[in-house]
């Protein structure tokens, strides 16, 4: 990874248009997916845990890249320039990063950060080592610090190497040949990744995964809640509203998300997936009822998700003689509901948090 000269030359293309897809690999791998890593501290500059910020660097790829399985570990049994430079010890087929004066054998060019050394066979990865300019103001931060390199983001580049990615020169991505605000694996990086881990398993991610929560199966009529949520890999067009196979009306979508973004980061923008409608449920008739939401998305895929319910039966019968009492600010009590030719008394309290009245008590009479 090199420094760029300006700052501003990175920001400037990637305004440009960009092609959907655009990693670029090395035509090599680690065969089963499994890399070990040691980090030799020796050289390292005080004041942070290196080794703590190179797991965390592995992690950002090997926790979403399934088949990928990279563990750090510390030693300094090790160097990266074990049998690359004269005089060091001969190879010992271990994977080493380590702080260096030098890239073993050569020196760092001008605006060096780091450099990944890979040595494969016939599209087998035998061994690979980092080894990050000692040279260089290193430190852990996001955003831009003058002076100072992030040594996570660098990590996280050359671990991209060292799994088996080249440089990605249109997309904005983590493995652009310069540093920049980037910091993490981007959808393109880890697409390149999993091109070459996760095998066939990847491509067959359903392309629009979606849940109704609320209302659960069983319901009393009234106004109340349709909620849930609805992720697409291509992004969520629109989500429609069927009752019993009709189009009822289009579902307000994008409310913040945060345990879906977790479990479905590769999902556009998971963030913002929940949806949310108040609808009034007495409008349908009691018993049986199926709610569909139908999610649409950018590129023409249509996936429904459907609820059983059971709307409860209160208005089963005509609400002939019904008496009510306000009893309170707050309570009201109804007497005369007929359910199943039984007569009930209900009591229903005004639940300021929801905003709704609640049945606190049902009693035959
Ligand atoms: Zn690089």
């Amino acid at each position: 990874m090199r420094r760029p000269a300006f700052w501003l030359i990175t920001w400037l293309l990637s305004l440009q248009a960009l092609p959907a897809v655009a990693y670029q690999l090395l035509d090599a791998k680690w065969q089963d997916g499994k890399v070990q890593l040691l980090l030799n501290t020796n050289a390292a500059p005080s004041g942070h845990n290196w080794l703590n910020a190179l797991d965390m660097a592995a992690a950002s790829w090997d926790s979403r890249v399934e088949g990928l399985n990279i563990d750090v570990a510390a030693s300094s049994a090790h160097h990266p320039c074990d049998g690359y430079r004269k005089g060091s010890p001969a190879r010992a087929r271990v994977n080493t990063v380590a702080f260096s004066d030098h890239v073993c054998s050569a020196e760092f060019g001008r605006n060096t950060l780091a450099a990944t050394l890979i040595i494969a066979k016939e599209g087998r990865i035998r061994e690979a080592d980092i080894v990050f300019n000692r040279r260089y103001r290193w430190d852990l931060y996001s955003g831009y610090r003058y002076g100072r390199v992030d040594f996570y983001r660098v990590a996280v580049h050359e671990l991209g190497h060292l799994i088996g990615l080249d440089h990605e020169h249109k997309l904005s991505a983590i493995m652009a040949p310069t540093i920049s605000r980037i910091d993490r694996p981007t959808r393109d990086d880890l697409a390149g990744a999993r091109a070459i881990y996760s095998g066939p398993k990847q491509s067959t991610l359903p392309s629009i995964v979606a849940k109704i929560e609320q209302p659960t199966t069983s319901m009393s009529s009234g106004v109340s809640k349709l909620r849930g949520w609805a992720v697409a890999k291509a992004g969520v067009a629109k989500l429609s509203l069927y009752i019993n196979q009709k189009f009822i009306r289009k579902i307000p979508y994008g409310g913040w998300r945060q345990d879906i973004a977790k479990i479905y980061p590769d999902y556009q923008n998971s963030r913002r997936s929940g949806f949310s409608l108040a609808y009034n449920w007495g409008k349908l008739g009691p018993g049986p009822q199926e709610v569909a939401v139908l999610v649409e998305d950018r590129q023409g895929n249509k996936k429904m998700v459907r609820k059983q319910l059971h709307v409860a039966a209160l208005r089963e019968s005509a609400p002939v003689g019904l008496t009510s009492r306000v009893l309170g600010p707050n309570l009201i009590q109804v007497d005369g509901v007929r359910v199943a030719s039984q007569v009930y008394r209900v009591l229903l309290r005004w639940q300021a948090k929801q905003r709704r009245w609640g049945m606190e008590r049902f009693e035959r009479l």
